[in-house]
């Protein structure tokens, strides 16, 4: 039975069609996309839709469906929509206020998990790790590290009192608040009043780099949709670059490291930066693409 008396359709149906008007549309991988929305919309897992074929969706349920994909047709990306995405294979709650969590991200929390591991022996016994993480948006680079590294304290800044309103719920969500100090503020402005000079063992960031006037040249999912702040670069991108670089010098400790993620072609003119800077120990390390894409160095 597809339709029943009282509207219900079959989700085999449903699936079917919403599949059908997405692929449309131009929408890549539009099996997907609609198992992942219908999933939303039934509160179920994606792997669960398949457990009872004989389901039957409610013309409420339908009804709430259809409105999501009329959202994903118009460009707005999937993750907004469910309120969610995954991330180092965690749940990460995310809103109009934050960029959408990128796979690439999880290299750069991979990086430093191997510098903090290498540097923890160093530490005297009890000294805590501290780390900033700068532009912490849904706070998926703060969050996950606090739960790779168990004796860190991270300061996690952002602008955006919406984004850091989204990072707080994530980190409480994921057991990690006791651990993180979010802070609203400019970058190193904001760590002013933590008396942190010379005591931070990594800086970490993943900032906005796209250069601005490229915005615009974006697929629609972002240009239209993620908060400009958290891409926008300055007219060449690196305006970031050129301010954390050499503001974290004075809140690092000797041996202290900088991490940071780097756009596309960015890695050359990055690494420039830390050399004039005085940083050493320089390696960058390839996205699943081949691209330079997480920078970091070390202080002396
Ligand atoms: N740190 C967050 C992330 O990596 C936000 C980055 C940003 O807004 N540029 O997703």
């Amino acid at each position: 039975m597809e339709k029943s008396s009282d509207g219900s359709k079959s989700l085999w149906l449903v699936l079917k069609q919403a599949e059908r008007v997405l692929d449309r549309w131009g929408i890549p991988n539009p099996r997907l996309e609609a198992e992942v929305l219908l999933a939303h919309v039934l509160k179920t897992d994606r792997t669960k839709l398949y457990l009872n074929r004989q389901l039957l969706i409610n013309p409420e349920q339908l009804k709430a469906y259809h409105k999501c994909i009329y959202h994903r047709i118009k460009g707005m990306p999937t993750a907004y929509i469910t309120g969610h995405k995954e991330f180092f294979s965690m749940d990460f709650k995310v809103s109009r206020s934050v960029l959408i969590p990128r796979p690439e991200t999880e290299i750069l929390v991979e990086t430093c998990e191997k510098l903090i591991k290498k540097k923890i022996p160093c530490l005297a016994e009890g000294e805590p790790v501290n780390l900033v993480d700068l532009g912490t948006g849904s706070g998926i680079i703060a969050i996950s590290i606090a739960k790779l590294i168990k004796n860190c304290k991270v300061y996690a800044v952002d602008k955006s009192d919406y984004a850091l309103k989204t990072a707080r719920e994530n980190a409480e969500q994921l057991g990690v608040s006791e651990r993180i100090v979010f802070i609203k503020g400019d970058l190193f402005k904001a760590l002013d009043p933590m008396n942190l000079e010379g005591k931070v063992s990594g800086v970490i960031s993943n900032p906005p780099y796209i250069p601005t006037g490229e915005i615009d040249c974006l697929q629609r999912e972002v240009k239209l949709y993620e908060p400009r702040i958290a891409l926008d670069g300055g007219k060449d991108g690196l305006e970031f670059y050129r301010r954390i670089i050499p503001g974290s010098l004075r809140f690092l400790n000797s041996g202290g490291f900088i991490a940071l993620e780097v756009g596309y072609n960015q890695a050359s003119d990055v690494k420039q930066m830390l050399i004039e800077n005085g940083y050493t120990d320089i390696s960058v390390v390839p996205d699943y693409s081949g691209i330079e894409r997480v920078i970091t160095a070390t202080t002396e």
